[in-house]
């Protein structure tokens, strides 16, 4: 962080503020002018808020050259982190499938589509038992009763589960889930975030639908900052002008997070298109684009669905879908396209 101050270090006010910085564990470097002062800063500045050191009285500009976020940042760890849930491992070149119905319905659909799914090369599964829906009148989810259908289900095929939670106060519901989602309404659900860090559960965070990506980092760090490391990061598609698809996905996304976090990258192409059809050209996109994962609705009935059909893909559509995602892996492997960071 470089601040840029009124005066030289003979004015009280200045020395002040260096005081004030230096008591945060950061060191301060000035360089004198005639009329201003230049402090470079140099430490852990993600402490600092630059809103309270805007309100110092002599202080004329600030500027961030570090990322606000520690823990999700590149900078400090190198290496790709690998998520393992429930024996599969996403993330440092383990690419994952993790598909499943929107919501689950019921013990029969969702083992049903599990054996699917797991057929076709998915290696995790999931379905929604709390379901966040815009009109309060919209099916909600099956609720502990679904975890159940869905723990069951995972049990069956020997597939780690992940399942959206809405509220800190249902992590009890959670014991048996393997992977804990953050829906994009919850994105900045900040009390949530931090209960989430207090336990040891992977969270697969998805992108809020109005939210920069420094924001969505910032979201994984608060998850971080509480002690659990094992987040997995989903782009699923932001909101723009654009009406013909439900939600516009932002494809630049995956390189630039891969280039500013070392967390594993999914993405959702299921909520981000809203049409079953967009869902395969999206899919290989991002697997182009060089995602750690997909994550893809699948319904045996997608016209009986209690939520999102009009996206799903039917099991049959999934299993094509696959051969051209192996495929396509293949390729961008070879290119050895993880490497070349931009
Ligand atoms: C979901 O994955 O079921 C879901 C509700 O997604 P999002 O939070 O991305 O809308
Ligand atoms: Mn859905």
């Amino acid at each position: 962080m470089v601040i840029v101050v009124k005066g030289t270090r003979k004015n009280p006010q200045v020395q002040e503020l260096i005081d004030w910085i230096e008591q945060r564990n950061i060191s301060v470097q000035a360089t004198e002018g005639t009329q201003k002062t230049i402090l470079g800063l140099v430490g852990d500045t993600s402490v600092l808020d630059i809103d309270t050191v805007k309100t110092f009285p002599v202080v004329e500009d600030v500027k961030r050259i570090q990322e606000p976020y520690k823990r999700a940042n590149r900078k400090f760890h190198r290496e790709d982190t690998v998520v393992e849930a429930g024996g599969v491992r996403l993330g440092g070149g383990n690419f994952q499938v993790i598909a499943g119905p929107c919501s689950v319905e019921s013990e029969e659909q969702m083992c049903g589509i599990a054996r699917e799914v797991q057929a076709a090369g998915a290696r995790l599964l999931r379905g929604g038992a709390f379901k966040p829906r815009t009109s309060p009148y919209a099916f909600q989810g099956l609720k502990a009763e679904g975890i159940e259908y869905l723990t069951e289900a995972g049990q069956m095929c020997k597939m780690p589960i992940v399942t959206e939670i809405m509220s800190a106060s249902d992590l009890e519901l959670f014991h048996d889930v393997d992977i804990i989602q953050v829906g994009a309404r919850n994105m900045q659900n900040f009390a949530l975030l931090r209960e989430l860090g207090k336990q040891s559960k992977p969270v697969l965070l998805k992108r809020g639908l109005a939210n920069s990506l420094e924001e969505l980092l910032m979201s994984a760090e608060y998850i971080m900052a509480g002690g659990n490391p094992n987040v997995i990061l989903c782009e699923r598609g932001i909101r723009t002008f654009e009406t013909s698809t439900r939600n516009t996905l932002d494809i630049s996304a995956v390189p630039v997070l891969k280039k500013l976090t070392h967390l594993p990258v999914v993405v959702d192409p299921s909520h981000a298109s809203g049409h079953s059809a967009l869902v395969e050209p999206l899919a290989l996109a991002a697997v182009a684009a060089g995602a750690d994962g997909l994550m893809i609705e699948v319904h045996n009935q997608p016209q009986k669905a209690l939520c999102d059909g009009a996206q799903s893909l039917d099991c049959g559509q999934f299993a094509a879908l696959m051969k051209k995602i192996t495929a396509l892996r293949a390729l961008v492997t070879s290119f050895g396209a993880e490497e070349e960071r931009v």
